[in-house]
Parts: structure tokens; C-alpha cells; sequence
């Protein structure tokens, strides 16, 4: 009875074809890219396309009267959880509000809503010679509205920070409807509390963005890109170390362990060298005059420091076709077993070649396998398990090395999350993690963003 006059109330609100609410329909919508089927969860109760900032405003309203989580969706390729609907309510789908609404040169900044798509911005941007650094590897579809509420990054985190560094100013729906400016059209501001930076990262629990500026820079004239290949996976992470102290400051320093490699190479063939134990993909960008003497610097850098071969981009082509590789692991382990699941845990770099060895230890214990990826330059790795989730023993397997991967994480000084969040998959975690007196304050701080707990509820922690 509740929900049909939810859905009566949401359809006198927007255009009648913007709610979903027959069953097949709001299935879709009920898990996102975690995709983990023993997670307990529930199907929504309905899904909401808005289009302006006025009807997030008044399907807020409806929430609030109805006592209805809200959900909000960019393109549901979170890998945690974040917009599954464990106690149901409603999906706010922003794939309709996906409009550039002004790039400005001169201030070198771009106002955007939620549902613009992270890889069409940047082309936008960079057609004028601007420049959008954030780039989780699923740019091509993950939203802005998405990857502000993750606070996502990318292998450019390295040189240029991820999404936080990069948003200026938000408008904001808050759980009452109140819509807030958190930030101004300035590159700085130290007026007030830096409200916006809560809400990055948030996981759509203390607001609803509905609009976003972001801080562009200038877009790097010349980039090369460097693949180098080691016998061992600890000289692979000290020849990091030895770039880095170099005083070049490289865009990316990624890593591929040599079951990612094997596994590349024998679905997506590009000629990797499988008989090597790890490879570090580089790229540099800069100015034209300087480019080629960065390369020289870190190819004679790694050969130092035992790269058994190296091979690097003479033009945008090869460039590509090096990080092709990289990018097509993922991909690649799907074929291995049914499932793919994937972790982005991270440690200061001094401890990254212990959490590499470790991870491939636990996995091999526990009868698994384990593609390693990762953005090495900032001590993260991705570690790509693939299992049949139908198959019982290996999926509790599997949870328990999840397990002791963050244990020893957290043993190494790290953190369980870099950039891909906490969502439902981690929050069992985060009190391992987050001081508990840390963990108070946020959940103060969600109890007075969010009294009645509608936006997102049960996520985080
Ligand atoms: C193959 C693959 C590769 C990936 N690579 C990377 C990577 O390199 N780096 C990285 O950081 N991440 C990566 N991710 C994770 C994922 O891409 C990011 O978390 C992404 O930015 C999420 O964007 P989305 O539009 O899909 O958001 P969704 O999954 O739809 O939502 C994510 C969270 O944002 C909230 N949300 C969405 N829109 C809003 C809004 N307007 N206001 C408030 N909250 C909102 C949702 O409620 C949810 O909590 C990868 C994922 C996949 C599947």
C-alpha cells in the first residue's frame, strides 16, 4: 500500500515514463558492479530518471513524507556496493541530467551535472587544451556524479591527485530537500569550513550533487609512455623508489604481476614477455623540450636498477597499444572463471613489495588465483581474483583471504580502500581501519546531515 502510493506520488511528480516501477525493471537496478549474489539485498521500490534540480528536490520530499532510503545511481560500476538497495527505496538515475553546462577558458574550470560522463569531459576539455586529470580506468562510462560521491582516482593519481583535488564548488540536495552551495568559482577558498570536501567520497549518505565545477589545468603538450619488464617482483618496486628519486615526476607508475601479464597475453595478445615476474608501465607528460630527456632519465634509471627490457612509445599509436595491455586486465581475468571481483588496497610505498608478496602468498594457499595490477606509484594494487560464485568452497576461499589480504593491509600501515570506497563490501572492516573515535564523529556527522537516515542508509559503516 505504502509503496503504490509512493509510486503514485513519484509519477504526479515527474513525466510518467521517468518512474520504473514493474518488477523486471527495478531487478536491473538493484546491484551494481560489487555484483557479490550471498550480499543480502532487496529490490528498490522504484526508479526515478530526473532531470532538473527541482525534482530531486521534490522526489526528496516524497522520501522524506514516505520514510524512503534514496539511492542515488551514475552508471552503477562502484565495485563495493555503494548503490545496491539492501532495505529498498528509491533510485535517483542521473543518466538524464549529463549536460556540460559551461567550460570557461579563461577561468580554466567547467560546470558540469552529475550524469556527464568522466571520458566526455575530458574530450571536451581537452579539444580546447585544457585538461581533466582524474581517470578511473572505467572513464568511458563512469559518471562525475559517481566518482565525486567515491572519490575515485586512477593511475594519473600519481602525478595529479584524484577526484578531491579537483572540485571547486557543488550544489547539493541535502535529506530535507534544502539545496546548498558548498563551494565558489575560485581556484581557492579558505572562507568557512570546507563543507564540499565532506560530501567527496561520501558515498551518496550526507547529500544528492546535482551539480559540480571542476578545476581544469593545462593540458600536457607531449606524453611518452615506457613499459619495463624484472625478474623479481621487489626490483620492480625499489626501481620505482630510484625514478621517484630522480626528481621526474611521472604521470603513472602502474604495475602488472606476471599473472596479470600471462593471462593479457593469452586473451588480448599485444606481445607482453610472460617469462617475466613483473612489469611497471611509466608515462611521462610535459613540455615538447623536455620529454625526451625524462625518458632518457628513467629508461637509464631502470636499466640501473635490473629492468631486463624496456621498450617505450615513439608515437600516440604505440603509446596506446602499450597501455592496452594495462587496461585489459580485467577484461582478460573474466575469462578465467565465471566471476571477477576486484580490491583496491593500499599501503606507503616502502611496504608495497611485502603487500604484493603477500597477496599472491594468500591467494596461492587458498587455492586461488590472483591477477595483480595497480597504480605502484602511490603503493596501491589492485588484486583481480576470479572464482565461480556458484562453487561454494571456493567462494568461502575467497572470503577468507579477502579477509587476510586487509589484515595484512592494515599490518603494513595501509588502508582497505584508495579510490574504489567502502560501500557494503568493507564496511566490516572499517572499524579496523578508522580510530573509533574517528568513526564517532562520522556518524555523527551523517546523524546531522541525515537524521532520519534516508540518503543511502547502511552504507560505509
Ligand atoms: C572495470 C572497472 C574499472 C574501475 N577502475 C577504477 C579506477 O581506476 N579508479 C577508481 O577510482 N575507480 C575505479 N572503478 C570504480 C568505479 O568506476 C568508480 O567508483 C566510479 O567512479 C563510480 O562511478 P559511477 O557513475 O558508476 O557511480 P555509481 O556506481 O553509480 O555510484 C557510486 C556511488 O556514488 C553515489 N552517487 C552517484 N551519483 C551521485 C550523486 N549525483 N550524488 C551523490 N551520490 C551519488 C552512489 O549512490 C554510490 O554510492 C572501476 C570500476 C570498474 C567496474
Amino acid at each position: 500500500m505504502l509503496t503504490k502510493n509512493l509510486i503514485k506520488e513519484l509519477t504526479n511528480t515527474l513525466p510518467k515514463q521517468n518512474v520504473l516501477s514493474e518488477i523486471e525493471e527495478r531487478y536491473v537496478y538493484s546491484v551494481d558492479a560489487s555484483n557479490d549474489p550471498y550480499t543480502k539485498t532487496q529490490l528498490p521500490d522504484a526508479v526515478v530518471f530526473v532531470e532538473t534540480i527541482e525534482q530531486v528536490q521534490k522526489v526528496v520530499k516524497i522520501a522524506n513524507k514516505h520514510m524512503t532510503p534514496i539511492i542515488c545511481r551514475g552508471a552503477g560500476t562502484n565495485t563495493v556496493g555503494a548503490c545496491t538497495t539492501p532495505h529498498g527505496g528509491i533510485i535517483l538515475n542521473f543518466s538524464k541530467m549529463n549536460k556540460i553546462l559551461e567550460i570557461n577558458k579563461e577561468n580554466m574550470t567547467a560546470r558540469v551535472q552529475p550524469g556527464v560522463i568522466v571520458g566526455d569531459l575530458q574530450k571536451a576539455v581537452e579539444d580546447i587544451g585544457l585538461f581533466y586529470p582524474p581517470d578511473p580506468s572505467n572513464l568511458k562510462v563512469s559518471t562525475i556524479g559517481g566518482s565525486i560521491a567515491q572519490n575515485s582516482a586512477g593511475a594519473r593519481c600519481f602525478k595529479y591527485g584524484s577526484t578531491k583535488d579537483y572540485i571547486i564548488d557543488m550544489l547539493v540536495v541535502m535529506a530535507d530537500g534544502q539545496l546548498i552551495r558548498t563551494g565558489s568559482n575560485t581556484i581557492k577558498n579558505a572562507t568557512g569550513y570546507n563543507l564540499g570536501s565532506l560530501f567527496i567520497g561520501s558515498e551518496g549518505t550526507l547529500g544528492i550533487v546535482v551539480e559540480a565545477t571542476v578545476k581544469l589545468i593545462t593540458k600536457p603538450q607531449a606524453t611518452k609512455v615506457i613499459m619495463a619488464y624484472f625478474d623479481t617482483v621487489e626490483d620492480s618496486i625499489i626501481a620505482v623508489n630510484k625514478i621517484i628519486e630522480k626528481q621526474i615526476s611521472p604521470t603513472t607508475i602502474d604495475f602488472m604481476d606476471k599473472n596479470a601479464i600471462q593471462t593479457v597475453e593469452k586473451y588480448y595478445p599485444t606481445g607482453l614477455l610472460c617469462d617475466k615476474e613483473a612489469a611497471l608501465i611509466i608515462e611521462i607528460d610535459g613540455h615538447n623540450s623536455i620529454i625526451e630527456d625524462m625518458r632518457q632519465t628513467i629508461c637509464s634509471t631502470l636499466r640501473d636498477n635490473k629492468a631486463s627490457s624496456i621498450q617505450f612509445s615513439t608515437n600516440k599509436q604505440e603509446a596506446d597499444h602499450i597501455w592496452s595491455a594495462r587496461r585489459s586486465s580485467m577484461a582478460a581475468c573474466t575469462k578465467l572463471r565465471p566471476n571477477i571481483t576486484t580490491d583496491d588496497v593500499i599501503v606507503p610505498r616502502q611496504n608495497l613489495a611485502k603487500l604484493v608478496k603477500g597477496i599472491q602468498e594468500i591467494c596461492s594457499r587458498h587455492n586461488l588465483i590472483v591477477c595483480m595490477v595497480g597504480h605502484v606509484g602511490d603503493g596501491s594494487v589492485h588484486p583481480q581474483i576470479p572464482i565461480d560464485y556458484n562453487d561454494k568452497d571456493e567462494y568461502k576461499r575467497y572470503k577468507i583471504a579477502k579477509s587476510e589480504i586487509y589484515h595484512l593491509t592494515i599490518k603494513l600501515g595501509g588502508i582497505i580502500s584508495g579510490e574504489h570506497g567502502i560501500g557494503l563490501e568493507k564496511k566490516a572492516y572499517i572499524s579496523k581501519v578508522v580510530d573509533g573515535g574517528a568513526l564517532d564523529y562520522m556518524r555523527q556527522i551523517k546523524k546531522i546531515f541525515d537524521p532520519k537516515n534516508i540518503l543511502n542508509p547502511y552504507k560505509i559503516f
